[in-house]
């Protein structure tokens, strides 16, 4: 399935890079969704991100993704809200 990067565009209170479509390339800087939490989770603030290996991949369409993924997954997080336990 291809996604057109125009219509990964949501209004959310948050930014996320990410992956739109299946092929050597295309990512986006997107207004992004901010998730909702359940039971046993946390909401977190992202303050700063790295670039793994495995985003640079992704990026180049080496390894097998499904669009649209959000990239970067080595984070420095805080705790902004805990889901009922
Ligand atoms: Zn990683």
């Amino acid at each position: 399935m291809q996604y057109e990067a125009a219509s990964l565009q949501w209004a959310g209170d948050m930014q996320a890079l990410v992956k739109t479509a299946q092929g050597p390339g295309n990512v986006a800087l997107l207004d992004w969704p901010e998730p909702t939490i359940g039971p046993r989770e946390a909401l977190i603030e992202i303050t700063a991100c790295g670039i793994c290996g495995t985003d640079v991949h992704v990026y180049h369409d080496t390894v097998s993704s499904e669009p649209p993924v959000v990239l970067g997954h080595e984070l420095s997080p805080l705790v902004q809200k805990f889901g009922n336990v």
